[in-house]
């Protein structure tokens, strides 16, 4: 089968490797079909590491991905659209076993080195971290992981309709948020320092702004840029809510002002137990989503596109298989 490996910094190849046939107990075998790509795999191809995570070998890449389940499973039919969770916790250490398997240290994520990624023809993956995503497309389906994101963030912060959201950096996490806090019934607000991403934000049918025509304060921020956490926490709302989910931040919060306004930061970690409901999202947002599938490509166009950043001008890619 057909396999995407970054070989190392810079070089894509796809490989032919072996096609898996036997499907043990417990597994089910999917047809990839649709793979997202995101920030992570960018970062990977052009600098080879993330912190601690660095490319030694050739990995395969993607993990945003969705397909159609080639056996059956639990809650699954052979043909169904599926999507696919892609961290697979150890299941014994106390995160695990407290139901914060984000945190698992001994998490194998895909296309996070050494753990090889989705970017193939086939894969045969845990049942349990496989969600049936019928009635949605492929493509669609595989906006499962990146909404995720703003589900378990939305969920921390228990908002509701009496809650103002205020959502920095509306890039594809911001926008997916800001879907999810909606979906909660909250006044939400984008904001960010590119018009681009302000008018992406504005054609999902969002209200967005430049940062600097952003005054008020909000019950909730979500800092979704990894950018702006200063800003974010000035535009925070006394006895207010501050979720840090960008990678990146390097500047430091004033404690004085957390202090004295009794705010509280949250970091945000990836998710847990968030594709079902990720899955009903995207269903009912699907008419506005239609902006993160407008840019479409094959396995073959990657690498070029990955060396003329072409990735800049759109909310999202899908690799279709
Ligand atoms: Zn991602
Ligand atoms: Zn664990």
């Amino acid at each position: 089968m057909k396999s995407v490996f970054l070989e190392s910094r810079g070089i894509i190849k796809i490989k032919d490797i072996n096609d898996i046939n036997n499907i043990p107990e417990g597994f089910i075998k999917i047809k990839v079909k649709s793979v997202g790509i995101c920030g992570s795999d960018i970062h990977y191809y052009f600098n080879g590491s993330i912190g601690n995570f660095v490319l030694e070998k050739p990995m395969i890449l993607g993990h945003e991905t969705a397909g159609i389940a080639e056996s059956n499973a639990n809650n699954i039919r052979k043909g169904d659209i599926v999507a696919i969770e892609p961290g697979l916790p150890c299941g014994k250490c106390k995160y695990c076993k407290t139901g914060r398997y984000n945190l698992c240290p001994d998490v194998k994520f895909f296309a996070t080195p050494p753990v090889d990624g989705s970017l193939r023809e086939y894969i045969v993956y845990p049942e349990e971290f496989v969600y049936n995503a019928s009635g949605l497309t492929t493509d669609e389906a595989s906006l499962a992981e990146p909404m995720s994101v703003g589900i378990y963030a939305t969920r921390k912060a228990g908002i509701g309709p009496e809650n103002n959201v205020l959502i920095v950096g509306s890039g594809s996490v911001g926008i997916l948020t800001a879907f999810s806090a909606e979906a909660h019934g909250s006044n939400v607000t984008l904001c960010d320092i590119n018009i681009d991403k302000i008018k992406y934000a504005r054609k999902c049918g969002f209200a967005a702004f430049l940062n600097d025509k952003i005054h008020d304060k909000y019950d909730n921020v979500f800092e979704c840029s990894g950018m702006a956490a200063e800003f974010a926490l000035d535009r925070t709302e006394k006895g207010g809510d501050l979720f840090l989910i960008g990678m990146g931040n390097k500047c430091g919060l004033n404690p004085l002002y957390i202090t004295s306004n009794e705010i509280t930061v949250h970091g945000i970690f990836r998710y847990n137990n968030t594709f079902n409901d990720a899955i009903k999202i995207i269903k009912k947002y699907r008419n506005r989503i239609k902006p993160f599938l407008e840019k479409k490509i094959c396995i073959d166009d990657l690498d070029s596109y990955m060396k003329n950043k072409e990735y800049e001008k759109y909310l999202k890619t899908i690799v279709e298989l």
